[in-house]
Order: structure tokens, then sequence, then C-alpha cells
């Protein structure tokens, strides 16, 4: 069996056997035992629902760190407190926009060098008393029910730009490229600012529609960051430039 740390890998129709509920005495536990990293696209619901820009919300929720494996930045909420900034003692104040990796508790997602995107594991840690329960779930019905969905596009789109790094820039990128690869997957609005008012609508191609809906539509504007980024970092033909 394939193993990711002490984690066995484990396919869309494999079963398991769990069940999350506020009576099991080790709710919320979790919550303060992991680090919960955040893809772009939790970014962008959290910064919403909080009514922040992401500037501001990067800096009072998160932490940065070069990730050793990738190479690139990656961003996991700052513990404040010993805990989970969004967790009280009755649970999670953000339940409804929780972000990817506690929707896929007690599921793990990793980057992949060979799959775009990327693949599961089951963290079956002893702490969590929810695999004593009955409920049995196969791996997709569990990802379906957590309302992963929304998030598995942009996810997966955030997934191939690292596979595409471990591809084609397996030595790592420069200071200046990854200040660019960190503005545009976790400081959208730094992005917006940088595609409306540089050189960039001169360069690339882009319709009046689109350019109307980057302005407004963040999911939009993180597309077109993603496919900025293959263009730019990984010679991707992603965007069209001017003659
Ligand atoms: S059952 Fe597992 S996921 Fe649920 S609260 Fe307990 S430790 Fe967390
Ligand atoms: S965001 Fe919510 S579910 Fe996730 S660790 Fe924090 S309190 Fe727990």
């Amino acid at each position: 069996m394939k193993k990711i740390g002490n984690w066995p890998v484990v396919s869309l129709k494999d079963k398991f056997q769990f069940s999350c509920h506020k009576g099991l005495p080790c709710f919320t536990q979790c919550c303060l035992r992991l680090e919960i990293s955040l893809t772009p696209y939790d970014i962008v619901c959290l910064k919403r629902v909080l009514n922040m820009s992401s500037e501001d919300f990067l800096e009072k929720y998160t932490q940065i760190k070069i990730s050793e494996k990738i190479g690139l930045p990656m961003v996991a909420l700052k513990k404040i407190k010993g805990k989970c900034p969004f967790l009280e003692n009755d649970g999670c104040q953000i339940y409804v926009h929780r972000p990817s990796v506690c929707r896929l508790y007690p599921l793990g997602h990793a980057f992949s060098a060979t799959r775009k995107e990327g693949v599961y594991f089951l963290l079956k840690e002893p702490e969590c008393l929810g695999f004593k329960e009955k409920k049995t779930w196969t791996v997709a019905h569990w990802i379906e029910s957590q309302g992963l969905q929304g998030y598995q596009k942009m996810n997966k789109d955030f997934s191939e730009l690292i596979f595409l790094k471990t591809k084609f820039r397996p030595h790592g990128l420069t200071t200046q490229e990854t200040k660019m690869f960190f503005m545009s997957c976790y400081n959208l609005d730094a992005f917006k600012e940088f595609v409306l008012k540089s050189s960039f609508l001169q360069r690339f191609i882009l319709t009046k529609k689109e350019i109307k809906k980057i302005s407004k539509d963040d999911e939009a504007l993180l597309q077109l960051a993603f496919k900025w980024l293959k263009f730019a970092l990984f010679g991707q033909p992603t965007l069209r430039c001017q003659r």
C-alpha cells in the first residue's frame, strides 16, 4: 500500500468509517492540534466573508513559509494563543466558509510530481475518535458531502501550478519570481492592481468582457492569476500577447 508519511494513499472508491459531531470528547481538539494550510481560493473565500482586503487578511491571520519540498511560498492559519483564530468554545466561527483542509479532514491532500490533481490520503490519527463511529463513506462521497465542489476546481488549478513548478523549475525560482508567485496566488487585491494599473493589458489580449469580469469577480481574477503564472514562470500558452 502506498503511503504519504504514515498515512495510506486512498482512491475515490476506497471506504472508511467515520463520523464527527459535538458529542465526541475530542470535539475541536483537531482545530488545536493541526496546522491549517490555506489554498489561494480559501483566502479568497475567507477575506470575502470577513470583509477584509487580501493584504489585511494575510497580515492578521496567516503565517507564510517557503515549503522545503516544493520550493514555493505556502500560507497557513496563524495560531493565536495556541489555537486556530476562528475556534471558540462552541466550535468553528466560520464553519460554512471553513478552509479546504478543514472540509477534507480526515482526508488529506498532497501535491504530486506525477499527478496534476495530487493525491488523497487518510489521516487516521489515534486522537480522532470519529474513526470509532459506525458511519461508512467512500472518499468520493465524503468530498461531495463537505461542500468541496466549488473549491476543487480552483484547488486543482493550484495543484497543477505546483506540478508545473516541479516539472519545469525543479531547482527553484528567483526571488523576484517567488514574489510574483506569492502576490498572484495569495494577495489577489495586489494582483488586481498589477493587472489593471501596470502595462499588463497592453501586453496581453483580454476582451472588454474579461476585463469587466476580473474587475468584479475574484474567482475570475484568481483564474487569470493562475494563467499568468503558468505563462510567465513555466512557458505555458495560457495567455495571448498583443502584437
Ligand atoms: S472526531 Fe476527529 S475531526 Fe471530529 S472533532 Fe474529533 S478529532 Fe476533530
Ligand atoms: S477554521 Fe474552523 S474548522 Fe478549521 S481549524 Fe479553525 S476552527 Fe477548526
